[in-house]
Parts: structure tokens; C-alpha cells; sequence
């Protein structure tokens, strides 16, 4: 079976060790997905991660904290506060988070996030991450979620106990979202000099972003010293503006998955996919997300009841993906 020689020479530069150029990401974005391209770049991705992680898959797990509007009003999400979705806003107490970290562990967790609106008092998220490291294992690692943030609180997120921060410079950010691009750079470089990880993504993918926008997403990431990278495709929450663009499709994502794994080489400790789907885990993701509490793409209340994944729902996903799940704690999430 031949295929095209360009798309094969730059497969075989990363396959090799070498580093991509944009230009070149996105000519493997534009790849048709019912092409032998297309399968070799899964190949491509699938082989740099097992070469680099055997075939040790990880799942980290999430707990939202709060159900608030949020006054950012991102158009896909679920808290916007102009789009009126939530009915009964409500928060959970810092023993409801122990309670559901806790669950996590026991269920065999690799790793937590706390997560909460944008708007959530800084302090008061403090109290929380502290309550949770002192209740789970010192060796559990955690992230935080949570809005933009200056270099005092990264030491105190550091002091409370975190080891990494997972943060995103959306798709279109300050259009499709009313977040200040430059202050969420400035919080990027704000991580870059802490001692927090990055665990951040290129999301929420939808049809509507051409392959140079979420190629920019990738390098960005890659720039600010990612250790953990995700592609994420935007689910389409009934009632936000953006839900009539509709979704990406598996294959879509996992492409998305498998040129970010390109772009990555080697530099990343792991590699996401959300939501959990096996073709993106046989592309090049080897870790994926449990989720419990509020989530900016569900409507149900808690999505344990929702769309979320259970742990052990994603460590079977990661046995028909082809991976043995880790016992015990990530390393991933380390500067
Ligand atoms: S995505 Fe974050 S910043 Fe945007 S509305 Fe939702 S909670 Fe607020």
C-alpha cells in the first residue's frame, strides 16, 4: 500500500525524533479520513506513545465544585450565565469533595482535579484543595481548575498542596468567550514560572475551526511547557448558542489526538482525549478523565449521572483501547 510520499516524510520525521512545523500539522489536520494518510497518522501517534508509555494508560479524576452562572458567558457552556440553563445553582461543601476525591482513590484514580466556575472565590478554593490533601494519599497528585489566576496564588496553590494547573486558551478565545486573551497568557506565564505543571488541551473543537486554528492551540501549549496535552472536541449543550454548530465527529477527534501527539514528540509525560473515546486511545492518547459534580458540558447536576465517566468505566475504556491501567499514582503531572 503506498501513500502520499509528503504525508509519509513528515510521519517518518516524527517517528524518528524530529520536531514538526505548523505548517506541516496542518497539512496532516487536512488529511482525508477515509485515506491510508489517515490510518498512518493514527499509526504514527499510536506508535510515539507506546514507545514512549508502553502500554500503561492513565485516568485522572474530576470533581466540579460549583453549579453557578458564570458571568464569562462562554458559548458553549453549560454555566454561562446568559444563557440561563442552570435551575438550581448550589456548591458542594468541602466534606461532599473529600467524599467524592476519596471515591476516586479507592476506585484507583491516578490523579484529581478540583474544578470550579471562573468566578469562584479563590479563597475559598484554598480551604477545599487543603481539606482534599490532607484526606487523600500525600502521593496522589492534584490540579487545579479554575480561572485565571497571578503568581501569589500559584504559590499558594503550590503551598496547598497542588502539583500541577490545568489551563486552556480556548478556541477563539474572547470571541466565542469573554476571557481577556492576554490575561490568560498572562496566567500561562505565570504557570511557566511556578512550580505548578501544565496540564492544558486544544479545546472545545468544533466543526467551525479551521485546521490552522487548533494547529495554534497545539504550539501554544507546546510553547508554555505542557506536560500533559489533550485534544477535547465541544459537546453541544442544548441551549448554548454554539450547540447548533453540532460536534465533531470520533474520527475527527482522534485525528486531532494523533497530530497533537505529533506535535508533542516526546515532551509530554502523557496524552489526553475527551471524552473518552476509544479511536482517539488507539491514535495516540494513553490517558483519559472520570468525572463527578457540575460540569460545563453536562446538564444533569452531577455528571456521575450524566455524560461523566466513572473510573471504572475508564479503565475498562483503556483495556479495549489496548492499555493495562496504572496501579497507584501519575507521574504526569510534574514540572
Ligand atoms: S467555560 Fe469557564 S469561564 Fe466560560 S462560562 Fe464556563 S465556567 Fe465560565
Amino acid at each position: 500500500m503506498r501513500i502520499d510520499p509528503r504525508i509519509g516524510s513528515i510521519l517518518d520525521k516524527a517517528l524518528s525524533g524530529g520536531e514538526i512545523s505548523a505548517g506541516e500539522a496542518v497539512e496532516l489536520m487536512k488529511i482525508d479520513e477515509n485515506s491510508h494518510e489517515m490510518y498512518a497518522l493514527m499509526s504514527a501517534g499510536n506508535t510515539l506513545t507506546r514507545r514512549q508509555f508502553g502500554d500503561t494508560g492513565e485516568v485522572y479524576a474530576q470533581v466540579g465544585i460549583n453549579l453557578w452562572p458564570c458571568h464569562r458567558s462562554c458559548a458553549f457552556c453549560f454555566f454561562g450565565e446568559d444563557w440561563n440553563l442552570i435551575r438550581s445553582p448550589g456548591e458542594l461543601s468541602p466534606d461532599e469533595v473529600v467524599l467524592r476525591v476519596k471515591a476516586f482513590e479507592e476506585a484507583g484514580a491516578n490523579g484529581i482535579f478540583l474544578m470550579t466556575t471562573a468566578d469562584y472565590p479563590f479563597e475559598r478554593f484554598i480551604e477545599i484543595g487543603r481539606a482534599v490533601r490532607e484526606a487523600v494519599s500525600p502521593r496522589m497528585p492534584l490540579a487545579a481548575n479554575i480561572g485565571d489566576f497571578t503568581a501569589e496564588q500559584a504559590r499558594q496553590l503550590v503551598d496547598a498542596g497542588f502539583q500541577g494547573v490545568y489551563h486552556v486558551f480556548r478556541l477563539r478565545e474572547g470571541r466565542d468567550t469573554r476571557v481577556d486573551p492576554e490575561v490568560r497568557l498572562r496566567t500561562f506565564r505565570t504557570i511557566r514560572d511556578s512550580g505548578l505543571a501544565l496540564l492544558s488541551c486544544v479545546e472545545p473543537i468544533g466543526p467551525e475551526h479551521s485546521p490552522e486554528e487548533v494547529v495554534e492551540a497545539m504550539f501554544r501549549g507546546r510553547e508554555f511547557g505542557a506536560v500533559n496535552f489533550a485534544a477535547m472536541w465541544r459537546v453541544p449543550v442544548p441551549g448554548t448558542p454554539l450547540a447548533a454548530k453540532g460536534k465533531i465527529s470520533e474520527v475527527s477527534l482522534a485525528k486531532a489526538v494523533a497530530v497533537t501527539r505529533l506535535v508533542f514528540g516526546d515532551t509530554i509525560r502523557s496524552m489526553g482525549v475527551h471524552e473518552p473515546r476509544v479511536l482517539g486511545m488507539r491514535a495516540g492518547a494513553n490517558s483519559i478523565a472520570a468525572e463527578a459534580g457540575p460540569n460545563p458540558r453536562d446538564t444533569a447536576e452531577d455528571t456521575a449521572k450524566g455524560i461523566g465517566y466513572s473510573v471504572e468505566a475508564c479503565r475498562n475504556l483503556l483495556r479495549e483501547a489496548g492499555y493495562t491501567p496504572l496501579q497507584g499514582y501519575t507521574k504526569a503531572f510534574q514540572k
